[in-house]
């Protein structure tokens, strides 16, 4: 059965790049297969652009940028809004081709078609409150102020774990701001990417707005970075590739925004219901199988409620039922490939040879091969690869520690800064933890806590800027400063 054949509406399955308004062939005959990472099976193929290809998307974003910052707020507003209702109409569609290239169960990935349209809204409403300010002058017989403008041409480097949402996080806010975007999917997931193209197109977006260029990722990144016309660089993924993107657009001296790795801890106060607590972490572990930058990766937990919280992670997380995401009741679909699954087996070794206890964790169960049985480990120590390495994968570590200056500073022992997970109900320890955790974006009794009027970020080595929320559309916009000199006499100037 053919991918298409899965759909309600089969054009939203795409095996070309979208460039300058045209479903693309690479030109060069370069191809790569996608695969379900669940069965091992080829979804589809797509074409690996050629550099000039690449090129011709900058020129195509660059020729749009004239007309699309040219419209009133209101009118971008529009065509964001029907794109919107597009995304919310093909919803289920959406959700199985996410499930079928990425594994996610299918009510997840419902879940960030939601979340991924969420931010197309949030953004269709923000880009006509880009406001200004009147500045009160210093200078005799003038006017002074500030005028907010689209910085340009955006590229928009995006990651698996997240094939919508991260595109339509970034993409939403620099086209509300009058950018115009170039997309560099994930190669694992890009027909999520060409099925936003699609809607994008039948939503009235203009040619060149929203592109989407495909291909081997290192090439394609070092011509958007090395290109002077693209402003504004805006990256999802991995620490190591994010600081290689850093570096690389130093010279044309970008705009850049990096939402990095996360290594979050989970931090349970000694005050908890331990089940309460437990069956929180097992949520904040185990979503997207533990591929998600906000996974508890450190669960520590006040040695006064430890073993009895171990005893409800361990419970609860057997209740988990691991299989392909298009079957019914399956919390944990399957890793992306094969060695994010041996990445995970060598994870839980290190940690066991250096003394870790394997409570749980049975990979003779796994239904196929890039399936990893949820893993719980105690007595995780900081010279483990799983204190420090985001294990992107269903493996539970759990460290006791003995009062709050303790654990605020296991917490912090990490290069990463994303976001952190505070469970205790005594107001006096959640403000001293909160102010003293080094984290972007901290969650206290809560496992959820992204949304689109939330500043997404982190801080250390898990990036720059903020997503979301009021000032992720900064990202994209310029402050133009003006002074209006020889205005003659300015009353209260
Ligand atoms: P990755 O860094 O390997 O890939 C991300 C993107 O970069 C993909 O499009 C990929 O094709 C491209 N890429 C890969 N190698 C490249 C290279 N050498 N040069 C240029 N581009 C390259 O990350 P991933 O494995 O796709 O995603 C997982 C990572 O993303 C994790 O670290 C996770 O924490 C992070 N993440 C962060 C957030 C956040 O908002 N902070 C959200 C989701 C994922």
């Amino acid at each position: 059965m053919t991918l298409s054949s899965k759909l309600s509406d089969p054009r939203l399955f795409r095996q070309y790049a979208y460039v300058d308004g045209k479903w693309t062939h690479g030109e060069g005959g370069r191809e790569e297969a996608v695969f379900d990472p669940a069965t091992g099976e080829a979804l589809g193929h797509i074409p690996w652009l050629e550099a000039h290809q690449i090129t011709a998307a900058v020129d195509a974003a660059e020729a749009a940028f004239v007309h699309w910052r040219a419209l009133r707020a209101d009118e971008r507003c529009e065509r964001l809004l029907a794109w919107y209702d597009l995304l919310q109409a093909h919803r289920e569609d959406l959700a199985t081709l996410m499930t079928l290239e990425q594994g996610k169960p299918l009510p997840d990935a419902r879940g960030e078609v939601e979340y991924g349209a969420s931010f197309v809204r949030w953004f269709a409403e923000e880009g006509k409150r880009t406001f200004g300010e009147t500045i009160p002058s210093h200078i005799p017989n003038a006017a002074l102020g500030t005028i907010k403008e689209p910085v340009g041409i955006a590229a928009l480097i995006t990651p698996w774990n997240f094939p919508l949402a991260m595109i339509t996080r970034k993409a939403a806010a620099a086209m509300a701001a009058g950018c115009t975007v170039i997309v560099k999917p994930a190669g694992e997931t890009p027909f999520s990417a060409l099925a936003l193209a699609e809607l994008a197109e039948r939503a009235g977006i203009p040619a060149g707005v929203f592109n989407v260029v495909l291909g081997e990722p290192a090439e394609v990144s070092k011509i958007l970075c090395a290109e002077d016309r693209v402003k504004a660089l805006s990256f999802t993924g991995s620490t190591r590739v994010g600081r290689l993107l850093l570096e690389q657009c130093a010279n044309t001296v970008k705009r850049v925004s990096l939402e990095l790795g996360g290594n979050a801890p989970f931090i349970v106060g000694p005050d908890m219901d331990p089940k309460e607590a437990a069956f929180a972490a097992v949520a904040a572990k185990f979503q997207t199988a533990g591929q998600d930058c906000l996974a508890a990766d450190r669960i520590l937990v006040h040695e006064s409620i430890h073993d009895a919280f171990v005893e409800h992670f361990a419970e609860r997380m057997a209740a988990l039922t691991v299989g392909n995401g298009l079957e019914s009741e399956v919390d944990l679909g399957p890793l992306i490939h094969r060695q994010a699954v041996e990445k995970a087996a060598a994870i839980v070794d290190d940690a066991i040879s250096k003394g870790a206890t394997l409570v749980a964790g049975d990979q003779s169960q796994a239904p196929g091969e890039n399936f990893f049985m949820p893993v719980l480990l105690t007595g995780v120590t900081h010279d483990m690869k799983i204190w420090h390495e985001e294990s992107f994968a269903p493996v539970a570590g759990i460290t006791a520690y003995a009062d709050d200056d303790q654990v605020i500073e296991m917490a912090n022992d990490t290069e990463y800064g994303l976001a952190a997970y505070l469970y205790t109900h005594d107001i006096r320890r959640i403000w001293k933890v909160l102010r003293a955790l080094e984290f972007g974006m901290v969650s206290v009794n809560s496992v959820k806590m992204t949304g689109p009027p939330v500043p997404f970020g982190g801080v250390k080595h898990s990036g720059l800027g903020r997503e979301g929320g009021v000032t992720g559309i900064d990202e994209y916009l310029e402050t133009k400063y003006y002074c209006l000199g020889a205005l003659g006499s300015v009353s209260g100037s």
